[in-house]
């Protein structure tokens, strides 16, 4: 057994089944979240040096779900501090990791109030440049300097407003891991695009385009948002879902160190009430929330809804 990135690598044993391949949270637990009596006697076959000479199979559990909040260009100083104290207030049984990201300016006094309190602070962009002359813009060092864990690159709404391509989001996914931060690398089709058929082929090329070689759980989380769900109440099927989402997996075999281990979170209108279906679709490891992060209640009510 071998532990990953937060994620427990075991053997499967004999005729004990994983279902649904075990990818996510009651699919699947990592260590110090609640595992399953029948995933925890998976693990014991797999201490066991006779029953692992029998083994023939790898499997891995997921990663612990992670729920991302975008929070845009939306909220003031105070509106923002308050919507960050209020899931401070109603996080601490969520069951799964906590992110939001604020707008920049207002990274500091968000992350004074989610100190030590488990959620994590993440960005929504940053430059390539460690300092220099790039008015207006944000190094990836300053952000962690911020006390951020993350920071968002690729969104969509980035790719189309300011142009960036493929060869942009991989320089600054590989700016932030400079800066010892996670970046969280968005792919996702166009509705003309998926009406062409062409969605696995369009998030391939920017994985392959965006993704820098060789990450793994502990330092990529890869975001699929559908450009035509975002903010539109509109979401794909699960079966749209789960297809995409494991061709994101295999693409990741391919380019990641440990594909099993990197999140997938999915983004694109999740709200309360759809959350418990798109969470519990095979290989989707949490979401990214736009529209629905900026309440509490809506925010927190996706994460109790993950399973
Ligand atoms: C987003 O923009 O990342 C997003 C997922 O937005 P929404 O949840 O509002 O669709």
């Amino acid at each position: 057994m071998q532990r990953v990135a937060g994620t427990l690598r075991m053997r499967v044993v004999g005729s004990v089944g994983v279902g649904k391949q075990g990818f996510g949270r009651g699919k699947g637990r990592t260590p110090g979240s609640a595992v399953g009596a029948g995933r925890r006697a998976v693990v014991e076959h797999a201490l066991n040096p006779i029953h692992r000479a029998t083994t023939e199979e790898e499997t891995a559990v997921a990663p612990r779900a992670l729920i991302a909040g975008n929070w845009k260009m939306n909220l003031d100083r105070k509106t923002a501090e308050m919507l960050a104290s209020a899931l401070v207030d109603g996080a601490r049984d969520a069951g799964v990791d906590l992110a939001v990201c604020p707008p920049s300016v207002y990274l500091a006094p968000v992350g004074a109030v989610l100190a030590s309190s488990g959620i994590e602070l993440g960005a929504q962009d940053c430059h390539t440049a460690q300092s220099g002359a790039h008015t207006g813009d944000v190094a990836p060092e300053m952000l962690a300097d911020l006390g951020c864990r993350y920071v968002i690159v690729g969104h969509s709404e980035r790719r189309a407003d300011h142009g960036e391509d493929d060869a942009t989001v991989r320089a600054k996914a590989q700016a932030a891991r400079r800066a010892g931060l996670v970046p969280i690398v968005c792919v996702g089709e166009t509705e003309a695009e998926r009406d062409a058929g062409a969605a696995p082929d369009v998030v391939e090329r920017q994985l392959r385009g965006s993704v820098p070689d060789g990450l793994d759980g502990g330092s990529l989380v890869i975001a699929y948002e559908p450009v035509w769900a975002i903010g539109t109440g509109r979401t794909p099927t699960a079966d749209d879902v789960a297809a995409v989402h494991a061709h994101i997996r295999a693409v990741l075999s391919e380019i990641t160190g440990d594909a099993d281990s990197v999140r997938v979170l999915y983004g694109g209108s999740v709200k309360p009430g759809n959350a418990a279906e798109l969470m519990a679709v095979e290989n989707v490891n949490g979401a990214l929330v736009g529209g629905a992060s900026l309440k509490a209640e809506d925010f927190l009510g996706i994460a109790r809804a993950t399973p």
